[in-house]
């Protein structure tokens, strides 16, 4: 087993969480330091797709599948509906057969439910330190050890380094160099309401996907049912790479205005306060120099529209602490590491891509997909067991 005495995670989100955990379980560490820049570990309010892949390695950490199962959603079905004309287009039957299929259920859950129980998990580990209030902004590695920068002035050394900082990660600069953010023209808002708010339009145990032109609006219920989420997104006409000012609240009911009643009701009750403007990066061959290795977001930055982008990183923590409880060395480790997430996480970013240009069509080209997918069977699961089916 590979072993490596002192680890810093920078970045205490869902994929800096899970590493530490992951790290400590596999006993391929000693003492695991994360350093998170906010003044205290949290999530945005919002909902969280969970699908098998991310459940089945929640549970390699050593998440208890009591736990998630005490605070998540199980939808019936995964119901795709054209959000101009309300018909249902496809679904995908997640009750049953998908059980039988691949031993977990489609979870939702509220974010700050998942990182809560990451939290309860990593706080009863002995060997991992939580700083919150730290903020990473240098870091250099000789080969055989690194060390991390932070905003107070103070250095921390460490074997190895994991860079889970997210989007805008400043650990892919000094490990990578610097690479595109793509945006993409499309941003998100969301929100969640109480149920009752929505419970004559919601759709009940379903998830909803209403696409349309450019546009597109996800629904479920989380943390029991007693919660509703909505995403709303769509493509913005202001949209400049040169500037920021696009993408905004008073541009958000102007696209939804041919939208069926069920989808408007829905998007005038979304928070408008904030919003996330979608990119990604191109994939990239390798995440590692020395000891200093990317995880998540970080390595592997996708638009949200698989809503895989936290199951990848999940996937990625329970790989990374497989790969140090298999290798001889922690430089094996790694290299293990990239050689199995690379290809993968690079195949779930342009199917992210694509997915987005087949939600979002137009015209002939919506007709067309809604034509050839209301032939499918609903517990065809040939196009995604790739991906949901993945150990
Ligand atoms: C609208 C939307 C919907 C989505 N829906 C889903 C979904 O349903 N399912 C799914 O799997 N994924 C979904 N995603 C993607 C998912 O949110 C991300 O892929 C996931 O949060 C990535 O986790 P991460 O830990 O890698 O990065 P992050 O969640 O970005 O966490 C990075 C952490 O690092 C900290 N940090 C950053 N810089 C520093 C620094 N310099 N020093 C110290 N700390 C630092 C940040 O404060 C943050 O806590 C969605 C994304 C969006 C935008």
């Amino acid at each position: 087993m590979a072993f490596a005495e002192r680890v810093v995670i920078v970045g205490g989100g869902i994929g800096g969480l899970a590493t530490a955990l992951s790290l400590s379980r596999s006993g391929g560490a000693g003492h695991i330091q994360v350093l998170e820049r906010a003044p205290r570990f949290a999530e945005i309010g919002a909902g969280l797709q969970l699908a098998p892949n991310a459940l089945h390695a929640l549970t390699q950490i050593g998440v208890p599948e009591e736990a998630i199962a005490a605070c998540g959603f199980h939808p019936s079905r995964l119901a795709l509906m054209d959000a101009l004309t309300g018909q249902l287009i496809t679904a995908l039957d997640v009750g049953e057969p998908f059980l039988r299929r691949y031993g977990r259920r489609y979870t939702v859950m509220h974010r700050g439910d998942l990182l809560q129980l990451l939290l309860d998990e990593a706080t009863s580990r002995s060997n991992i330190e939580l700083c919150a209030a730290t903020t990473v902004v240098g870091a250099a590695g000789n080969g055989r050890s690194a060390t991390v920068d932070t905003a107070d002035g103070a250095s921390h050394h460490a074997d190895l380094v994991v860079g889970a900082d997210g989007l805008h990660s400043v650990l892919r600069d000094i490990i990578i160099g610097e690479s595109e953010l793509v945006l993409s023209g499309y941003v998100s808002y969301r929100g969640v309401l109480p149920f009752d708010r929505l419970a004559d339009v919601a759709g009940g145990e379903d998830m909803l996907i209403w696409c349309g032109p450019g546009m597109h609006l996800v629904q479920y219920p989380i943390r029991r049912g007693e919660l509703y989420n909505q995403v709303v997104c769509f493509r913005s006409d202001r949209y400049s790479p040169e500037h920021d000012n696009w993408g905004t609240a008073g541009e958000i009911d102007s696209h939804y205005e041919n939208a069926c009643p069920a989808v408007r009701a829905g998007v005038e009750l979304i928070d408008r306060e904030r919003n996330w403007k979608m990119a990604d990066r191109a994939p990239v061959d390798s995440w590692i120099s020395g000891r200093l290795v990317l995880l998540g977001d970080a390595a592997h930055p996708m638009l949200q529209y698989v809503a895989q982008g936290a199951c990848q990183a999940l996937e990625d923590a329970a790989c990374l602490g497989q790969s140090l409880a298999q290798s001889a060395t922690v430089d094996d480790a790694l290299s293990t590491y990239v050689r199995i997430r690379a290809p993968r996480t690079a195949r779930v970013q342009h199917s992210a891509r694509m997915f987005g240009q087949f939600l979002h069509l137009d015209g002939m080209g919506a007709t067309v997909r809604n034509f050839l997918l209301r032939r499918r069977a609903t517990d065809d699961y040939s196009e995604s067991e790739w991906l949901h089916g993945y150990r």
